[in-house]
């Protein structure tokens, strides 16, 4: 899916909505920047960065002297990517030199699973060799599901048994990948996001491991966050995201929200990139993260 059809929901809830108040209330008034508010914060941009957008907006019409509304729209817009900060390269590492390592973690039913599946099959169409490892040994069913998406992406997992240490699957799985002669391997975590100093044992057992094979190694550690969840995305971002080792966000289910605004209030409250966004439940809705094609798939 491309952002246009994968953001049909946050356009209608959200930019139709600015869209009706301008053309309903052709004034810029007091009424105006308060109904404005009203609908940025129901679409989940977050209370602060609303204000603060809102604040900025103010003090440009005023200097401007802009009276009609209409004007508003390609404001409104350019502010965003300014929040989204759209200078970014939302690009995935690579290792330049051989094996390049991508863990993912994120708490059950976020969509890690499947976009790690779908990122398997982007990295074989650009026609690499990817290898997967199933290192959420703790969830029942986690290894099978995985193995299902590597089936249908056409890459091969590496896995042990249920409830056997990740760290000793990882082992498995960069020298398979060595052996191998893979490009690109993906790996699952349990994350166990529930509990912070869980987490970080175990994802500190795992980046040893892979290190000792691999010294550059992981080169993205990647965070899965549901979009649907709105705010509750961003407190488990907070929670978990920037001393965890960390390097990006995946925000998934982003065509199920009306409240797309959640990417803006993410990159405000965030010193991380969002790299990643799911548009769908197939293998190809997957993109990088691009704020101007975001921003024009809501505006355009
Ligand atoms: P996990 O527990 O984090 O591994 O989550 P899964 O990968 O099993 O995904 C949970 C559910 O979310 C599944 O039904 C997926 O099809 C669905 N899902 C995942 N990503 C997306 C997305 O980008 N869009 C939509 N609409 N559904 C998604």
């Amino acid at each position: 899916k491309s952002f246009r059809d994968g953001l049909e929901k946050t356009r209608k809830g959200f930019v139709e909505k600015v869209s009706d108040l301008i053309i309903r209330r052709k004034k810029i008034d007091e009424e105006f920047y308060e109904e404005l508010e009203e609908i940025l914060i129901g679409a989940d941009v977050g209370v602060n960065t609303v204000m603060t957008l809102v604040e900025e907006l103010r003090a440009e019409v005023k200097q401007k002297r802009i009276e009609d509304a209409a004007e508003l729209q390609p404001i409104l817009s350019r502010k965003l990517m300014e929040l989204l900060r759209g200078d970014d390269d939302n690009s995935l590492k690579e290792n330049p030199d051989g094996i390049t390592v991508i863990l993912f973690v994120g708490v059950n039913g976020v969509g890690k699973t499947t976009t790690i599946g779908k990122l398997a099959h982007r990295y074989k169409q650009e026609g690499k060799k990817v290898l997967l490892a199933a290192g959420d040994t703790f969830r029942a069913g986690a290894i099978e599901q995985l193995e299902v998406w590597g089936q249908r992406a056409g890459v091969d997992v590496i896995k042990q048994q249920a409830g056997s240490d990740p760290a000793a699957v990882m082992f498995d799985a960069v020298q398979a990948a060595k052996q191998r002669n893979v490009d690109v391997l993906i790996c699952d975590t349990a994350g166990r996001l529930q509990n912070k100093s869980n987490l970080m044992e175990e994802l500190n057992k795992i980046f040893r491991v892979i290190q000792r094979e691999i010294p550059s190694a992981p080169h993205e550690v990647l965070m899965v966050l549901d979009a649907t969840t709105g705010q509750n995305a961003l407190s488990q971002a907070k929670l978990f995201g920037e001393k965890s080792g960390v390097t990006g966000l995946v925000l998934t289910k982003l065509d199920g929200t009306a409240k797309g605004g959640i990417v803006v209030a993410i990159r405000q409250e965030m010193n991380l990139p969002v790299k990643l966004v799911g548009l769908g439940e197939k293998m190809e809705d997957l993109q990088t993260f691009d704020s101007s094609q975001f921003v024009h798939a809501l505006f355009a």
